[in-house]
C-alpha cells in the first residue's frame, strides 16, 4: 500500500525565453513520508523541476507553460513564499547562504517562513541537535564555513521553516565522500522525522542509497521511474548513471 501522494506533478512543462524546453511534460507523484531521487545528466532538467515545484524560475525567463502542480490536494499558488509557508521548502543548489550574515542570523532568516513562534522554536531545537557544529559556530559569518559546513547550514536553515516537504538540489556537489556519507544520513533522519524528502543528485549512489522511489529525467522528460532498489538493479541505470560497465 502506497501513502497518498503530497505532491502531485502531471504533465509539467516548462521552458525558459520561451524558447529552450527544458521540461517537455513530466509526470511524478511523491507518497507522503518518503524519499524520492531525481537524477538525470547535466542539463536533463533537474534543477528546473525544483524551481517549479518551489515557485522559484527566474522571472526574467523562466516560466511554467503547461501542466499541474498539486500539493498536499491543492492547486499550488505560484508565488515563491505562499508555496514556503504552505510547507514546501528548498534547499538551493550551490548552498546559497547569506555569506555576510552569521550562522545565527541565517537560521533566523530561514525561521521567518515558519508558520508560529512556537514551531520556530521546536524547529531550532531540532537543526541544534542535527548539527552541533552549527551552534558552536553560531557567531561566525557563514561565508567562513568549509563546504560540508555550508551545506549544513543551507538544510538547517530549510529546517528552520518546518517543512513537510524538502527540497534539496544536489547536496552532495563538491564535498569529499566522507561528508557526501553524512549528508546521506542527515536526509534519512530528516526524514524519518516525517519531512517528506525531493532529492535532486548527480550522485546516483547515494540518492538511491537514501531513497525510497527514483525517476531518471532525460532531456526535460521522464526516462525511468520505479523504487530505489529496482532502479539500483536497472542495467540502463548502473551503465549510465552509477558507472557500472
Ligand atoms: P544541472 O545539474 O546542470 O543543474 P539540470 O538537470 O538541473 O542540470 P537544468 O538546470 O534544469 O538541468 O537545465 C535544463 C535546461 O534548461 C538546460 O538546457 C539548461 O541550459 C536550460 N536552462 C536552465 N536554466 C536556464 C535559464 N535561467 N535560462 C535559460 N536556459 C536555462
Amino acid at each position: 500500500v502506497t501513502a497518498p501522494a503530497v505532491l502531485d506533478v502531471h504533465d509539467l512543462r516548462v521552458s525558459y525565453a520561451g524558447a529552450v524546453q527544458a521540461l517537455r511534460g513530466v509526470s511524478l507523484s511523491v507518497p507522503e513520508g518518503s524519499v524520492v531521487a531525481v537524477l538525470g545528466n547535466n542539463g536533463a532538467g533537474k534543477s528546473t523541476l525544483l524551481r517549479a515545484l518551489s515557485g522559484t524560475l527566474p522571472a526574467q525567463n523562466g516560466a511554467v507553460t503547461g501542466g499541474t502542480i498539486a500539493f498536499a490536494g491543492r492547486e499550488q499558488p505560484r508565488d515563491a513564499a505562499a508555496i514556503a509557508r504552505g510547507g514546501l521548502v528548498q534547499v538551493p543548489e550551490g548552498r546559497r547562504v547569506f555569506s555576510n550574515l552569521t550562522v545565527e542570523e541565517n537560521l533566523r532568516a530561514g525561521g521567518l517562513a515558519a508558520p508560529d513562534k512556537a514551531a520556530r522554536a521546536e524547529a531550532r531545537a531540532w537543526v541544534d541537535e542535527l548539527f552541533p557544529i552549527l551552534r558552536e559556530r553560531a557567531t561566525q559569518r557563514a561565508g567562513l564555513l568549509s563546504g560540508g559546513e555550508q551545506q549544513m547550514l543551507a538544510i538547517g536553515r530549510a529546517l528552520m521553516a518546518s517543512p513537510k516537504v524538502l527540497l534539496l538540489d544536489e547536496p552532495s556537489l563538491g564535498l569529499a565522500p566522507k561528508i557526501v556519507e553524512r549528508v546521506g544520513e542527515v536526509i534519512r533522519e530528516i526524514n524519518d522525522r516525517g519531512v517528506t524528502v525531493v532529492l535532486v543528485e548527480q550522485n546516483a549512489a547515494m540518492a538511491l542509497s537514501v531513497a525510497d522511489h527514483a525517476v531518471v529525467l532525460e532531456v526535460g522528460e521522464v526516462a525511468l521511474q520505479g523504487t530505489a532498489d529496482e532502479l539500483a538493479e536497472s542495467e540502463a541505470v548502473k551503465e549510465r548513471y552509477l558507472g557500472v560497465p
